[in-house]
C-alpha cells in the first residue's frame, strides 16, 4: 500500500505493486517463528516418508550383495581394473559403478590401484601386443586366489580387433577367464552382475 501510494505521488499513474510471497503463499510450508540453528535447537518435525517398491527392492538387493561379500572374503571384494588397450568406452562405465546411484562401494566393492590388493582383475580392451607383458605382470602380481573378469566385446573376443598386427587377443588365450561380459560396452548393471557371477564362482 505504501508502495502504491509513494507511485502516485511521483508518477500519477497507479501500478500493481508485485507480489512478494510469503510463507502463507507455499503450500506445505510450517507457519511460525524463524528456525533456530545451533545447540538447544528443536529438530524439524518431518513426517516419515514412504519408501517406493524399487527403493525398496534395491535396499534389499544391496543388503544381499553386502552380506554375500562379507560372507566370501569377510572384507571388501577389491578390483583392480586393468586396460589392455581398449578405447576407454567400457572404462566410462566402470567408472559409473562408483557414482552415487551404483554405488559399489556402498555394496563392498573397491577399485583398487595395485595388482597386489585385487581379489579380482577386471580387464578391457582386446589386448594389444603393447599391453601383453603388462597385464601378466598385474596378473603375477595379483596374489592366489584370484579372479579374471573380461570386461566389454573386445576384451572377450577381440571384437572387430581381433585381426589387427597390433592384438594379440582375446584375453582367454594369455590368462584363465572366470567370466565375460559382452557388451560394446557393457552397461555397469551387466558390469556388476558379471562381477557377482565371478564371486558367486567359489573359487575366493
Ligand atoms: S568393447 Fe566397445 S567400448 Fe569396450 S573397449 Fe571395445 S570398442 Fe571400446
Amino acid at each position: 500500500m505504501w508502495q502504491m501510494l509513494k507511485q502516485l505521488v511521483t508518477t500519477d499513474t497507479p501500478r500493481e505493486v508485485p507480489h512478494r510471497p510469503t510463507q502463507a503463499d507455499i503450500p506445505g510450508v510450517a507457519q511460525g517463528p524463524a528456525k533456530q540453528i545451533g545447540p538447544g535447537a528443536a529438530a524439524p518435525a518431518q513426517a516419515p516418508k514412504a519408501e517406493t517398491k524399487s527403493e525398496g527392492i534395491r535396499r534389499d538387493t544391496g543388503h544381499g550383495i553386502r552380506q554375500e561379500i562379507l560372507d566370501t572374503l569377510g572384507r571388501a571384494l577389491c578390483i583392480r581394473v586393468i586396460d589392455s588397450g581398449s578405447c576407454n568406452g567400457c572404462e566410462l562405465e566402470i567408472n559409473a559403478l562408483s557414482n552415487p546411484y551404483y554405488n559399489i562401494e556402498g555394496l563392498g566393492i573397491k577399485l583398487v590401484a595395485s595388482p597386489r590388493h585385487a581379489d579380482m582383475l577386471l580387464i578391457t580392451g582386446p589386448l594389444t601386443v603393447n599391453m601383453r607383458d603388462a597385464v601378466l605382470r598385474a596378473y603375477e602380481a595379483a596374489p592366489h586366489p584370484k579372479l579374471v573378469v573380461a570386461a566389454g566385446a573386445c576384451a572377450c573376443t577381440g571384437s572387430m580387433f581381433k585381426d589387427s598386427y597390433a592384438v594379440c587377443g582375446p584375453l582367454s588365450k594369455l590368462l584363465p577367464v572366470d567370466v565375460t561380459i559382452p557388451g560394446c560396452p557393457p552397461r555397469p548393471a551387466e558390469l556388476l552382475q558379471g562381477i557377482l557371477t565371478a564371486l558367486q564362482g567359489g573359487r575366493l
